[in-house]
């Protein structure tokens, strides 16, 4: 689904990622993680094609993301922080971003179910962006993601800031909607990573330290502990 050939990108003289080689498939649900400035924003922006690799390529489907931006239909990606418009509320927001995306009535009216209903945003449909707690805000920048049912959802930090039921109702939808497509997820909190991922990327100044299940990170700790991993692999103290 998502291949990672020798990406290497270069903000002046900082050297964000290093001849990174990985790929990604349908069912996976991976977690990014890394200390801040590891480099895992930049490889979100490089995978949904928002900026150009100093070298190297992302292959989605088969598609070079930067020459082909028809593979870009096959994403969905909810950034740190996304965009939404506080005006609209959330049927209107949901029926503009469908609109992008061309669709029909009727595919927009099943798509809105769809996405209501893993979202568990139908109690809101009628209520302005703006009114809404910060849970409800992040759910309806998932939702605008999902409106075209992507094959690969791409979520930077999507429980930032929240409380625990509504890092549970994210978590629960990712758990699911994970059996059928790919999710890739970035995050700092391990008790997440340890809840959820199925695989591990760990990424430290921009070189990929980690690729594989969380139970096999986890014993890299004598203690079999994902935190002291993550510090013991990045520098960190035990
Ligand atoms: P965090 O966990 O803090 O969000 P991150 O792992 O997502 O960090 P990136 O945001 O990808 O890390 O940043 C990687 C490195 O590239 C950092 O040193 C950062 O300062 C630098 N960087 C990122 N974007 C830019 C930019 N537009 N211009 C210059 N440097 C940048």
């Amino acid at each position: 689904m998502i291949t990672i050939k020798n990406l290497t990108k270069q903000y002046g003289n900082i050297k964000a990622l290093d001849n990174i080689h990985l790929s990604f498939e349908k069912g996976e649900i991976v977690f990014l993680v890394g200390p801040n400035g590891a480099g895992k924003s930049t490889l979100m922006k490089l995978m949904t094609g928002f900026i150009r690799p100093t070298q190297g390529e992302v292959l989605i489907n088969g598609k070079n993301i930067q020459s082909d931006r028809s593979g870009l239909s096959y994403l969905g990606y909810v950034p740190e922080n996304s965009p939404l418009y506080p005006e609209m509320t959330v049927y209107e927001y949901l029926k503009f971003i469908a609109g992008l995306w061309k669709q029909k009535k009727e595919e927009f009216i099943d798509n809105l179910g769809f996405v209501l209903e893993n979202l568990q945003l139908r109690e809101v449909l009628n209520q302005k962006i703006e009114t809404l707690s910060k849970g409800f805000k992040r759910r309806v920048g998932v939702a605008g993601a999902l409106i075209h049912r992507p094959e690969i959802l791409i979520l930077d930090e999507p429980t930032e800031g929240l409380d625990p039921n509504q890092k549970y109702h994210i978590h629960q939808f990712i758990k699911e909607y994970g059996q059928e497509h790919l999710i890739i997820v970035s995050t700092h909190i391990m008790e997440e990573v340890e809840a959820v991922a199925k695989r591990v990327v760990l990424i430290h100044k921009g070189h990929l330290l980690w690729n594989g299940s969380p139970q096999d990170l986890q014993q890299v700790s004598s203690e079999g502990s994902l935190d002291k991993a993550f510090r013991l692999l990045t520098g960190g103290k035990q």
